[in-house]
């Protein structure tokens, strides 16, 4: 009778520790359709590690834990490779050992063999290594277990070939080898910062851009008020606003874009809401110090430019806007706001004189950015020079990142030009015009 009742208890502990295990593997998050069933197969590993002894239990969730990883499902049917790509796939024989492989992590088409022994070998190097440790396992085996199989998907994912990518992650077709396969986690996406891959060099650039116009922009804003004064600061921060957001953004859009669909298109807007805030950012000191005394033109330009910057952001916010074969589409829009601003720098050279110490000051480094911004467009439409040399510019020297390197180095030039005529400014502050009144 007594035996009966314990019995009965320990049977209802284990199916509550069995509902409770559940509980945590649904809350896993961060794992698409392959990490989720891992999350079951673990919950399984649980149920069977409660029932049996430990050393049995050891064996069993040794067992599951590889059956969770050879059970990792292909791509879904969104993301799956048409019967063309792999008929391509076929013939290619150029591809070397990576693409024999494919992308085997996380979510790529399978080869079983192949799986199945990387990951024997990382399983046993995780228990020599007390990576798993067998005793804790009995004892709390699904979140070991999970965490086991996060860790061993988010570090053992390939790069791939173009070709093996799903179609929303093909976008240069030009850039063969070396490309992330979905890793549809932040935490992998945010790691993958560290691997080499075609996106490393774009990463690190806006990174690094990011980092020092913070730096810079830090440094300017904490200048006493008697070297700079509060005017100067809000006029500059327009600028470092326009900057830092814009990288900011361009970082996190080439860390994140291999995430899934949904981040990816996300991240390429504010990726390009970015570039627009930057242009808007970088006519703001350059309209206020041209036309200082000028009060009537600067308003002008500036409406114009918020209306051209809006404009801009509200095509960026359009779907098709990031596609592939809009690249031309994006690299004019950008071009001709940029541009925009010969207008008005016409306009103040006829009114400073072309040649006087003021337009020499401004105009030289103004022309200058604006090179340093065509060239970079230019090389981002045309793709080049990986449409010279196609598989030859996979990790570095590929146009983006050539792109990349010229708009900080434009940035740069803007700010020691915007610089300069604050200084001028500055140093001959008394208009010689009576501040106009408004009059439209
Ligand atoms: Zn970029």
């Amino acid at each position: 009778m007594e035996s009966a009742t314990n019995l009965l208890e320990r049977k209802k502990s284990v199916s509550d520790l069995s509902a409770e295990v559940e509980e945590t593997s649904t809350a896993t998050t961060g794992l698409d359709s392959s990490g989720q069933s891992s999350a079951g197969a673990a919950t399984t590993a649980t149920t069977t590690a409660t029932q049996h002894g430990s050393d049995e239990a050891e064996e069993d969730i040794f067992e599951q834990v590889q059956m969770i990883l050879r059970k990792r499902r292909g791509w879904g049917p969104d993301d799956s490779l048409s019967t063309n790509d792999l008929h391509l796939l076929e013939y290619d024989d150029e591809l070397g050992e990576e693409d024999d492989a494919g992308c085997p992590l996380p979510s790529t088409p399978e080869d079983t063999q192949l799986i199945e022994a990387e990951m024997t070998e990382v399983l046993k190097a995780g228990v020599l290594s007390d990576e798993i440790d067998l005793g804790a396992l009995a004892h709390n085996a699904a979140e070991q277990a999970e965490e086991f199989v996060r860790k061993v998907w988010e570090a053992s994912w390939k790069v791939c070939h173009y070709k093996n990518l799903p179609k929303w992650l093909q976008d240069n077709d030009f850039l063969h080898r070396g490309h992330r396969p979905p890793l549809p986690s932040f935490r992998a996406c945010f790691k993958s910062i560290f691997r080499i891959h075609t996106e490393t060099g774009n990463i690190w650039t806006h990174l690094l851009g990011f980092i020092a116009f913070i730096g810079v922009a830090v440094y300017f804003i904490t200048r006493p008020s008697v070297e700079i004064q509060t005017q100067e600061k809000i006029v500059f921060g327009a600028f470092f606003i326009g900057a830092i957001v814009c990288l900011g953004f361009s970082f996190a859009f080439h860390t994140l874009s291999c995430h899934s669909v949904e981040m990816g298109r996300l991240f390429s807007k504010l990726d390009y809401c970015g570039i627009a805030l930057l242009i808007m950012g970088s006519f703001v000191p350059w309209l206020y110090y041209g036309f200082y005394c000028h009060y009537q033109p600067k308003v002008i330009y500036l409406s114009v430019v918020s209306v051209l910057g809006v404009l801009s952001i509200v095509v960026s916010l359009w779907d098709k806007f990031s596609e592939p074969a809009l690249r031309p589409l994006r690299a004019g829009v950008f071009m001709s706001f940029g541009l925009s601003g010969v207008i008005p720098a016409i306009h103040y050279s006829i009114m400073e004189g072309w040649f006087s110490q003021m337009s020499r000051a401004s105009l030289g480094w103004l022309i200058l950015m604006g090179l340093l911004y065509i060239i970079g467009a230019l090389l981002y439409a045309l793709r080049v020079p990986e449409r010279w040399f196609p598989g030859k510019f996979d990790i570095w020297g590929q146009s983006h990142q050539i792109f990349h390197i010229l708009v900080i180095a434009a940035a740069f030039v803007h700010y020691h030009g915007i610089s300069e005529m604050a200084m001028y400014r500055v140093m001959y502050s008394e208009c010689t015009v009576p501040i106009e009144p408004v009059t439209f």
